[in-house]
């Protein structure tokens, strides 16, 4: 048997140790070059090119005199803390193959547990740039499609007389929410979240592109895709793959990603926050197969390249306006 992926030596291409052993001036270069691919700052402003260098990472712009830093006008914009600790969290959050929690991204930086919180959601909403616009399939493409629920846990009472039947939609908190993927078979995982898997069926018509084969299970909510595509179904009560590889197993192999990250490290992801879980994973998902420092620098450049958090204009989502 082969060895598996991230097993391999070539696997591990950036320790978390060789981040901590970099000089604060490799760390800014390797945000430098990543933020600006010549090395040469733009005025984030007005993209002016005439730049002084003022002390350490910092920059003034022979037009508009505006100063800035490295991290001006990208998601990291205002940063409190060095460089190296960005680097550091990033690190060890591609590292960590189904999550980090915030809790263990606090200790492993000594930061406040919000701090960590708003860096890790930080760097999720640059990782959801990554999917924007993005459509799957195509002619002679397999795109799997299914549906999750995750969140509205209803704890049952002690006694059994005063138990619900939580099955039932009556019984359910409207904390439920489905998380529904389209995953192109050896392509891209494309995650959104719904009330219910069927109001999903517009965002799979504009996704998806046209001459996709689709393969979907038995769920009546999947019944009108048949008017636009061609879809297998598989009717997972009997099996979980049928001849002429009719399966959803990629799409499942998503959802247990998610749902580890979920049990094991975030404990709640139900809420505002769960469609950026699932992009997280969606992510990681595509990138499975990647040395860690090439998905390090991939998450830099994604960074480097997104506008100031929208999920978190200030350190917590109180100063939200
Ligand atoms: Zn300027």
């Amino acid at each position: 048997m082969s060895q598996h992926f991230l097993l391999s030596a070539k696997a591990r291409s950036l320790s978390l140790g060789a981040v901590m052993r970099m000089d604060d001036g490799l760390v800014e270069q390797t945000f430098r070059a990543i933020r600006w691919p010549d090395g040469k700052p733009v005025c984030p402003g007005c993209e002016g090119e005439k730049v002084y260098d003022c002390v350490r990472n910092r920059f003034r712009c022979a037009a508009c005199r505006k100063d800035f830093s490295i991290t001006s006008g990208t998601i990291f914009a205002s940063h409190k803390l060095p460089l190296r600790t960005y680097l550091a969290a990033i690190a060890i959050f591609a590292n960590e193959v189904k999550g980090k929690s915030a809790l263990a991204l606090s200790r492993d930086l000594d930061v406040q547990y919000k701090t960590a919180f708003v860096l890790a959601h930080k760097l999720r909403e640059a990782m959801a740039n990554d999917l924007k616009g993005m459509r799957v399939g195509g002619i002679d493409k397999v795109v799997e499609v299914d549906g999750a629920y995750f969140g509205g846990y209803v704890k049952p009472t002690n006694h059994k007389e005063n138990r619900q039947d939580r099955r039932k939609a009556s019984n359910q908190n409207d904390k439920r929410q489905v998380v529904v993927v389209a995953r192109e078979r050896k392509g891209k995982t494309l995650p959104a979240i719904f009330a219910a898997e069927k109001q999903s069926l517009p965002f799979i018509s504009s996704r998806v592109m046209k001459g996709s084969h689709l393969m979907a299970d038995e769920a009546p909510s999947w019944n009108d895709l048949h008017g636009r595509f061609d879809v297998s179904r598989i009717d997972h009560t009997k099996a979980y793959s049928m001849p002429e590889m009719v399966h959803t197993n990629g799409a499942e192999g998503f959802f247990s990603r998610l749902r580890r990250g979920e049990m094991g490290h975030h404990h709640h992801i139900s809420g505002p926050y769960l469609l950026r879980y699932a992009q997280e994973s969606a992510w990681r998902e595509d990138h499975r197969r990647v040395d860690n420092g090439s998905q390090v620098k991939a998450i830099i450049d994604l960074a480097m390249h997104s506008k100031p958090s929208v999920d978190f204009s200030g350190y917590w989502q109180r100063n939200r306006k």
